[in-house]
């Protein structure tokens, strides 16, 4: 920014100050103006008050010597009009008198006199005192001149800065609008893929074909988090609260991780949810989608897993990994945007705009979210949900839980025997039940029927399997509860999808009775 166009430079000023001196005595003017004739400063003569604030108003002074004793107004009748005035209220006056006791100096310095020089005086002292006053009205003049300065500059960055918001506002706003338009392509892209790879049997296309499928998904998730970020700050998304069971969320969620997890050899688990909550499902999903991602992309090995505990009006919701940690001096920088640790060993690439956006849905949301890690000890991310409020709660739970004795049971059970006493127990506590003894025909006979827990032995790991496509059929993630032998039991580690519990043979029926109790009807719970 130039200086040109602004005021002029206060220090060229310095020698064409001027002077006005203002004495009765002819010969006192004289002498005075004689003493400052060297200095270069523009002299001016007045011999009363009233030429005197004649002058000031017409000349601007930068300093007057002003005489106190002189027919008609004196000089601090002067001094007084000459600091009650706007125009002339910054000069600076110095009386110059013969009244030198202390009352006096006082009034004039009361006045709003600058200095007080007795006579008769020195030259010497004149001159000094003079030049002191000019001295200051410059360095005056200069913190002007810069306060104006820094005034417009601060005008021209408010200016800016408003137009950089505007500017930022209307391209998130083009972003977010466009945001379907852009999507399309990129779907349709991904169905024809899909289409493709179910024609291609030649062994290197097929390689070809899956290359794409990641670049395809690679490009997926940065341009859906790019959206993100621009609907976010376009503020274009506003949440959706409702009732929400988790379980179906956390199978959507291990559909999407398994492969991934599964790739990198480490285990992923989540645990049963008993209660509903209350949240946006899709922004809830996005949430977990990206603690999810990074969990597994930071861990080398061990586990991912998800799991709650309650507290107050609570669920805490946990993501938590056994992987590379974060240093506390890094826990709250790592959700500023595009910030990433730069981390060699992890060859990962990102935007560092994922725990971003998670502040900014869980800020959104009014969901609290803490971090707890330890630098090459692992991480937890917590994300806290409220539980429905008591009158929704009663509205959504009381069917869920009261009628807990109605639920509908699949039972899978291979051994014919345990099956009719198994049928007949619950179908005295009041259930209805479909009982199968047949892992095959389970699929048939559920395909068109929704129920709300499956009970099952556990056999081998295709028993997984068959409750993944189960799942699948019935587009929810129906409770799984384990009923099962010792040996069995002792494999049930590899039980680790979602919504699914253990009870060992042989069963004592009190306990099957109270383990039933914990599950909803979900088909109402799910409405
Ligand atoms: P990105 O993963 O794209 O770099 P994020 O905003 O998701 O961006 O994360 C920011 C940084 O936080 C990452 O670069 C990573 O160093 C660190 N981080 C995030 N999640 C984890 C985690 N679960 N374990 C260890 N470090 C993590």
């Amino acid at each position: 920014m130039s200086n040109s166009t602004h005021a002029p430079d206060p220090l060229a000023t310095f020698s064409t100050a001027t002077i006005l001196i203002v004495d009765d005595h002819p010969e006192n003017l004289q002498l005075l103006a004689y003493c400052l004739k060297d200095t270069g400063y523009t002299i001016l003569l007045a011999e009363d008050g009233e030429q005197c604030l004649d002058l000031a108003h017409s000349e601007k002074p930068d300093v007057i010597l002003l005489d106190i004793i002189m027919p008609g107004m004196d000089g601090f009748e002067v001094c007084s009009h000459l600091k009650n005035n706007a125009q002339t209220w910054h000069i600076a006056i110095i009386f110059l008198s013969a009244l030198s006791n202390i009352e006096n100096k006082i009034k004039g310095f009361r006045l709003g006199a600058a200095d007080y020089i007795n006579k008769p005086f020195q030259l010497e002292e004149v001159l000094a005192r003079v030049n002191t006053q000019v001295h200051l009205r410059i360095l005056r003049k200069q913190l002007e001149h810069q306060n104006q300065l820094l005034q417009e500059q601060a005008k021209q960055l408010q200016q800016s800065a408003q137009q950089a918001r505007t500017e930022s506002r209307a391209k998130s706003h083009f972003m977010a609008i466009s945001s379907h338009d852009l999507r399309q392509p990129l779907h349709a892209l991904s169905l024809l893929l899909e289409t493709l790879n179910s024609k291609v049997e030649h062994r290197p296309l097929l390689v070809l074909t899956q290359r794409i499928r990641q670049s395809i998904n690679a490009l997926s998730h940065l341009f859906n988090t790019l959206l993100d970020v621009s609907q976010l700050d376009a503020q274009k998304i506003k949440p959706h609260i409702e009732i929400l069971d988790l379980n179906t969320l956390a199978y959507q969620l291990q559909e999407e991780f398994a492969t991934q997890a599964q790739e990198k050899g480490l285990t992923l688990t989540f645990a049963y949810c008993p209660k509903p909550v209350c949240s946006d499902p899709s922004l809830l999903k996005r949430i977990l989608q990206n603690l999810l991602s990074n969990a597994i992309r930071y861990t080398q090995q061990g586990s991912v897993s998800v799991s709650y505990t309650e507290q107050d009006e609570y669920l805490n919701i946990i993501i938590q990994d056994t992987g590379i940690g974060i240093a506390e001096a890094q826990q709250q920088r790592i959700f500023e945007e595009f910030y990433r640790i730069d981390n060699s060993t992890m060859a990962t690439s990102g935007l560092g705009l994922g725990l971003n956006i998670v502040k900014r849905l869980a800020a959104l949301l009014q969901h609290p979210l803490h971090i707890q890690s330890r630098l090459n000890n692992g991480s937890s991310f917590i994300l806290s949900v409220p539980y429905v409020p008591a009158t929704d709660s009663e509205i959504a739970l009381s069917t869920a839980i009261s009628e807990a004795h109605s639920l509908s049971i699949a039972l899978l059970e291979k051994d014919p025997d345990t099956l009719a006493i198994t049928l007949e127990l619950l179908e005295d506590w009041g259930h209805h039940v479909i009982a199968v003894a047949h892992p095959d025909s389970l699929l048939k006979t559920l395909s068109q029927q929704d129920i709300d827990l499956l009970i099952s032995d556990f056999q081998d790991s295709d028993t997984l399997k068959l409750i993944q496509q189960l799942r699948t059929a019935l587009g929810y993630a129906v409770p799984v509860l384990f009923v099962t032998s010792e040996t069995a039991l002792q494999r049930s580690t590899e039980i680790t999808i979602s919504g699914t519990k253990v009870l060992a043979k042989p069963v004592n029926p009190d306990h099957l009775y109270d383990a039933l109790q914990s599950y909803p009807k979900l088909k109402s719970s799910r409405l």
